[in-house]
């Protein structure tokens, strides 16, 4: 019983700090899209909950949030299992932000609104082709939308086109049937503001000479992780991918 009471009380204050921590992360939001003349409708929030389970998930859900990120398909399908067994949880979205293998795909085509992480064309042409057969089958509504991920600071560990190289590819992306391009994504160089800056501004400008070139819009800059989501907002980034912050008490805010 007693054991019970206090497991209670730990999830209340967790509860309360998550709810807390949500509000400062907006305010913040706020503060930097202002900075860049925007508005809190133009950047999307991504709770990123690929470390916890799922009814840290459902308390995330009761603070607010509506949009999830994990990075692992298998993990991705727990949290939506355990999930569809909450009656009681309003519906929110899931993205795909982290590796996809090309023997994965099924398990994440349809069930997520945005993959964040193609980085290569195989990966893409496999997508597609397999988004198209789905489509025609009926097994799939509408193309599924995907950013490119770019490797714009050049880290040998990053994964995702190198700028050169997703130049010479776009014309084949967007040739994919299947998949829809909304916009780019990147990861920044860890601990160095300045070094992450460049890699969102680099991000930015190669979104707007891909988007005169090809003619499609873009929309989507996928950037900015708990360290550095206000200098990607100020940057352009219309999604910032949050993970620590928003589900890390402990994590320190500034
Ligand atoms: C884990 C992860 C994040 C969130 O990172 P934090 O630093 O915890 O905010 C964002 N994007 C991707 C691709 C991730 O894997």
């Amino acid at each position: 019983m007693a054991a019970g009471v206090e497991e209670c009380r730990m999830d209340e204050r967790y509860a309360a700090r998550i709810a807390e921590r949500r509000e400062e992360i907006l305010g913040r939001m706020d503060a930097a899209l202002t900075a860049s003349g925007r508005a809190r409708e133009d950047a999307t929030l991504v709770a990123v909950s690929k470390t916890v389970r799922v009814d840290e998930v459902v308390t995330a859900i009761d603070a607010g949030y509506r949009v999830f990120g994990e990075n692992r398909p298998q993990e991705l399908n727990r949290k939506l299992e355990g999930l569809s067994l909450r009656p009681d949880v309003p519906p929110v979205r899931f993205d795909m932000i982290g590796n996809l293998q090309t023997n994965k795909i099924n398990a994440v085509l349809g069930r997520v609104e945005l993959v964040h992480s193609i980085g290569s064309l195989h990966l893409a042409r496999a997508l597609a082709a397999r988004a198209e057969r789905w489509l025609e089958a009926g097994e799939l509504v509408a193309p599924q939308s995907i950013l490119i991920e770019v490797n714009v600071s050049g880290e040998e560990t990053k994964g995702g086109f190198a700028p050169s190289e997703l130049r010479a590819a776009f014309g084949e992306l967007q040739s994919l049937c299947g998949v829809r391009i909304e916009g780019l994504m990147t990861m920044a160089p860890r601990g160095d503001k300045d070094r992450a800056r460049a890699c969102f501004s680099g991000l930015r400008e190669l979104r707007d000479e891909l988007s005169r070139e090809s003619g499609l819009p873009l929309r989507e800059l996928s950037c900015g992780m708990s360290e550095d989501f206000e200098v990607a907002l100020e940057e352009g980034s219309t999604i910032v991918r949050l993970g620590r912050v928003v589900f890390d008490p402990s994590f320190a805010v500034r």
